[in-house]
């Protein structure tokens, strides 16, 4: 058994991963100012195991508790989030980043930091690599959380290599499961939340951009067996099926046996045109690939949400 500690654990994908983690048999310090998270998400949790610190990652904060291992999750994440808090983003990435790696070094623990295929911008090499180094817009509106994270990348290879930390980059792709938040912005979510409500389904430009969809469990498998591994540099965990914004409308409308039409609206700044994983490494390295299908994945979400869940405009 071991002691992680999860920050961000109480948001979309630290919440699975803490469920995960506990039913390992490990304990978890779930670490979150519920920012961009929701006690919802942790509520159902009923475990000696498990502790929940309210707390900021912007301010310096020191547990006594031994640590194993620490997931470092906590950022906003979604476009609507960073949009509305690019300072608080900016901090999270580096104040946030430095605390917890500071963290993670006096505990001795494996750390690891929770990246985005953002870091690569405009995919100018499709699909991508870890090698590929990216063209990233730092001045526009998406530059606060593409450039937090390349730095929370840096930040994190510099305690690796001067400091000794034993430490792991997971560059996620586009995920998505129960307890995402139907207003979120991100394409899932709203799809499901205006098809389950027979209104019309809003795809950006023509459709025609392209994103690779992973379901929750198989990325947690993936987070957990890279910590689990002693892999240092970034490793690309995603789905590699792409689809079109289009497909997946489409599919959600199968889905969920909606009537709702389809309406077009303008691109937002800087969206690539396509997004899609090369899982090579993971393939090799943590003999990890996902196994759930989109349909399926879209099934699994929403029986395990409810349909309330997914349209109710309070969360
Ligand atoms: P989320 O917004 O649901 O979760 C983020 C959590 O961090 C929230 O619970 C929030 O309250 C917490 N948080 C934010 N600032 C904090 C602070 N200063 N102190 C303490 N807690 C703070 O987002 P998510 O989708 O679960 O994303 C989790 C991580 O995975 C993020 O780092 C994100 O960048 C990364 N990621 C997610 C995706 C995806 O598809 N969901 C894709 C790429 C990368």
């Amino acid at each position: 058994m071991s002691t992680c500690l999860v920050t961000g654990g109480a948001g979309f994908l630290g919440s699975h991963l803490c469920d995960e983690l506990l039913s390992r048999g490990h304990r978890v310090i779930c670490v979150d100012n519920f920012e961009t998270g929701s006690l919802a998400n942790i509520e159902h949790i009923r475990s000696d195991a498990f502790i929940n610190l309210t707390l900021d990652i912007i301010e310096p904060y020191f547990v006594e508790e031994p640590i194993d291992y620490v997931y470092h999750l906590a950022s906003p994440a979604s476009p609507i989030d960073y949009l509305r808090l690019p300072l608080h983003t900016l901090k999270v990435g580096s104040y946030g980043t430095h605390h917890t790696l500071g963290l993670a070094k006096k505990h001795r623990a494996r750390f690891l930091t929770a990246s985005t295929s953002e870091v690569y911008g405009d995919p100018q090499v499709h699909p991508q690599p870890e090698s590929y180094w990216g063209h990233v817009n730092p001045i526009g509106p998406r530059g606060v959380y593409d450039e937090a994270k390349r730095y929370a990348e840096a930040l994190t290879m510099a305690y690796h290599r001067q400091q000794g930390v034993d430490t792991a980059i997971v560059r996620i792709f586009n995920t998505y499961g129960p307890r995402m938040r139907p207003h979120d912005g991100r394409a899932i979510p709203t799809f499901l939340r205006q098809a389950l409500q027979d209104r019309p389904i809003t795809v950006f430009g023509d459709g025609s951009q392209t994103r690779s969809f992973c379901y929750v469990d198989d990325l947690i498998r993936g987070i957990i067996a890279l910590a689990e591994s002693g892999h240092h540099d970034p490793v690309n965990v995603g789905n590699p099926n792409e689809f079109t914004l289009l497909e997946l409308a489409q599919t959600v409308l199968e889905v969920t046996g909606s009537r709702s039409e389809i309406i077009f609206e303008a691109l937002p700044t800087d969206d690539p045109q396509v997004r899609q994983p090369d899982i090579s490494l993971a393939r090799e390295i943590l003999r990890w690939e996902p196994t759930i299908d989109l349909r399926e994945g879209l099934e699994r979400t929403i029986e395990l949400s409810g349909p309330d869940a997914l349209v109710d405009a309070t969360r």
